[in-house]
């Protein structure tokens, strides 16, 4: 076996060894592969040992590997933060986008998603760890946030992301992930299903919490020499 694949094994091994101790039903959590920094041919590598989903951060990036890949029944999941004039390729070629804040966005997605797909799948990020980062809605601001997208025609609300700030202390890593766990079971809104939380360190913590869906990249594809890539641009 090649690195990518044993280590998708691993990072497989490790959500269903989380999804039992958490007592959720296996098969629960999704997983996200986050390829960004790395070739189109290290996707296609863990394509071919079953994996489906995929994240991105940097537009450009993307699109570049999804014109690569595209005779592979990928879902391409936007994570990076997004500029308000880089929504059309956003609304047209991806399944999720993970990291809206701002209702100018949404409704931007809402307007340029094309009518022959699906509406967009949407997770509103929130601010858990204000002194880490600066992206992501203000807890206090979701609520009418969450409601007036919800709204939108073209787009299909389906839960919460967060990017806490790192911790190595599992019952800090438990605490954010549990604002944002609280933050969703606070909205009533039945198209709100999904948890978009957990990365390579703290997987198992997310898990934990309720995570519907973990991204992660260091554990996949080894480590990224661009280490910033995952707070802001
Ligand atoms: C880079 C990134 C990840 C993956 O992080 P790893 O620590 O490499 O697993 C997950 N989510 C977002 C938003 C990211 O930018």
């Amino acid at each position: 076996m090649n690195a990518i694949s044993e280590n998708l094994s691993i990072v497989r091994k490790r959500l269903h060894e989380a999804e039992l101790l958490a007592g959720r039903p296996v098969g629960s959590v999704g997983l996200i592969a986050v390829g960004k920094t790395w070739p189109a041919c290290a996707l296609e590598e863990a394509y071919h040992h079953g994996q489906r989903d995929f994240g991105e951060n940097y537009l450009q990036e993307a699109l570049a590997k999804q014109d690569a890949l595209k005779h592979l029944d990928i879902v391409w999941h936007f994570i990076g933060p997004i500029q308000s004039n880089k929504t059309r390729p956003l609304a047209e070629r991806f399944d999720w986008i993970h990291g809206v804040d701002r209702l100018k966005i949404a409704q931007r997605l809402s307007e340029q998603r094309p009518g022959h797909l699906p509406p967009i799948n949407l997770c509103i990020q929130v601010n858990v760890s204000h002194e880490f980062s600066k992206s992501g809605v203000a807890l206090e601001d979701l609520k009418p946030l969450a409601e007036t997208v919800s709204q939108l025609p073209r787009i299909k609300l389906r839960g919460l992301m967060a990017i806490p700030a790192p911790s190595d202390d599992f019952e800090q890593q438990r605490l954010a992930f549990r604002a944002l766990r609280e933050a969703l079971e606070g909205l009533s809104i039945p198209s709100m299903d999904t948890l978009s939380m957990g990365m390579s360190d703290d997987m198992e913590a997310a898990i934990l919490e309720g995570a519907t869906l973990v991204r992660v990249g260091t554990a996949i594809f080894g480590e990224r020499n661009q280490k910033s890539a995952v707070t802001e641009t």
